[in-house]
């Protein structure tokens, strides 16, 4: 029997939840499901001044959103320091690591004396095997891993394949810092070995660092995870993805109004594919997926696919959910408060009423919400100035006078609408659009909406004569 997957989402809070971060998420998630093993979340939180308690929020909540739940408790980095120094105190036990007191005069020199030469290891080893009588009084040494001065470390990443860095090229890392602090690097390899990470899943910036946390795998002599470095994600125009090329925070794509697995769907075919399949529900992600299908070239970012998709999620999603995602935005965006202050059993049902023809014609929930204006317009009606063009006398004439046919229906259905409509268009020598164009402005202030007759059957009589009346002249 194979050790179960445990596989981890380790992000730095840094204010959001970043929008390539949450493909990372997204494909740890998978990847634990697909083998029935568990995701942990570990918050990388020694930077003290960045790790805010809302940076963290932030990360969780969207994480949350998006519905990519982890197993256990969060576990925060900072709050292990004393293991990770005690690993240190191990290393150093054991002769793998040694205590340094170069001051920052003597590696500064070090630094450029490696840059002339061209050279990429810069520590020149002055305290790698020194005698400990010479320790020089009153200062705080770091401890640095003596790192193998020759041969190769070897990193075989399920996505980039077999990777070498010779190891004269690879520095004595710091693993504890002057004041005691861990560095990074040592902080990852003790918390991913100590959480039983199997599966090592991140962006491949992050390459290099597992060519240096090999080295202290080996010194510790534990197993490196399975290692899969994916290619980051970058803007449009082939360039790493940044804010000049749009939002890069998952909570600002939750605001434009896209679905959460609309998102999802999404950010999975970002550098992974299944053959030509663009659509996948959640279960056949989860089958579908694997790592060594992620390709090895960076994923451009196509802001008019993902709108695409979402209007697909939209169309395909139920009325009730779609309800539930559209009262949950309003949270985000500007007219959300006055919108949340009209929500009532009687605009719900509306909506719901309305949903089946709101949804075609939406991409994104603000889309939606958009097109429900006519729903939640005060009387009279701000019209649009698009639509106010078409409110000629000759129109708001018309407009009485379809009011009147209107007034006659007692049984007020969008059947029994549309026949009165039809009948008088026919009456009155006119097409059903020249009938039905002033009508939705009168209903709606808009020149588009959903149909009219979802519209007529949506507002009900009384409110329909009510508004038809506010725009009719005579
Ligand atoms: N905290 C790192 C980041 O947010 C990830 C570290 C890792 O996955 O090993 O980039």
């Amino acid at each position: 029997m194979t050790d179960p997957v445990v596989t981890r989402f380790a992000p730095s809070p840094t204010g959001f939840l970043h929008i390539g971060g949450a493909r990372t998420a997204l494909f740890n998630w998978l990847y634990a499901k697909k083998r029935g093993g568990k995701m942990l979340l570990r918050i990388e939180d020694t930077d003290r001044e960045r790790s805010t308690e809302a940076a963290i929020l932030a990360i969780l909540d969207g994480l949350k959103w998006l519905e990519l739940d982890w197993d256990g408790e969060v576990i925060y980095q900072f709050s292990r320091a004393a293991r990770h120094r005690e690993v240190a105190e191990q290393l150093l036990a054991s002769g793998r690591a040694y205590r340094c007191y170069a001051t920052p005069e003597q590696l500064n020199e070090m630094r450029e004396k490696a840059r002339a030469a061209g050279k990429t290891r810069f520590y020149d080893g002055m305290w790698r095997d020194r005698d400990p009588s010479e320790t020089p009084a009153g200062m705080k040494p770091t401890i640095r891993l003596k790192a193998p001065l020759t041969g190769e470390t070897v990193i075989e990443d399920q996505i980039q394949g077999r990777v070498v860095w010779q190891n004269e090229n690879l520095d004595d890392l710091v693993l504890l810092r002057g004041d005691g602090t861990p560095t990074y690097m040592l902080a990852v390899v003790v918390d991913d070995h100590d959480m039983g990470v199997t599966h090592v899943i991140r962006g491949d910036d992050h390459l290099i660092n597992a060519a240096r946390q090999k080295q202290i795998y080996d010194a510790l002599g534990w197993d490196i995870p399975s290692m899969s470095h994916i290619p980051l994600i970058h803007g449009p125009d082939g360039s790493k993805l940044s804010k000049r090329h749009g939002a890069l925070g998952v909570d600002a794509y939750r605001a434009m109004g896209y679905l959460p697995a609309a998102l999802r769907n999404y950010l999975v075919r970002l550098g992974w594919s299944h053959g030509d399949q663009e659509i996948f529900s959640t279960q056949e992600m989860i089958d579908a997926f694997d790592l060594p299908a992620i390709g090895r070239s960076a994923a451009r970012f196509d802001f008019a696919k993902l709108e695409n998709l979402n209007g697909h999620y939209i169309r395909q999603a139920d009325d009730r959910e779609l309800l539930k995602q559209f009262e949950s935005v309003l949270d985000y965006v500007p007219e959300g408060v006055d919108l949340k202050a009209k929500l009532n059993d009687t605009t719900r049902a509306q909506l719901l009423r309305a949903m089946p023809s709101l949804k075609e014609r939406a991409k994104t929930l603000i889309e939606l919400i958009s097109g429900a204006y006519f729903i939640f317009a005060d009387r009279p009606l701000q019209i649009e100035a698009k639509a106010a063009a078409l409110l000629t006398p000759e129109t708001r004439a018309l407009i009485g006078r379809l009011r009147a046919a209107l007034e006659a229906v007692t049984d007020w259905r969008a059947e029994t609408t549309e026949a009165a409509m039809r009948n008088f268009a026919e009456q009155n020598n006119l097409k059903l659009g020249a009938v039905a164009q002033p009508l939705r402005v009168a209903l709606t202030g808009r020149t588009t909406s959903p149909g009219i007759f979802d519209v007529l059957d949506v507002l009900g009589r009384e409110e329909c004569l009510a508004r038809l009346a506010d725009q009719a002249a005579g």
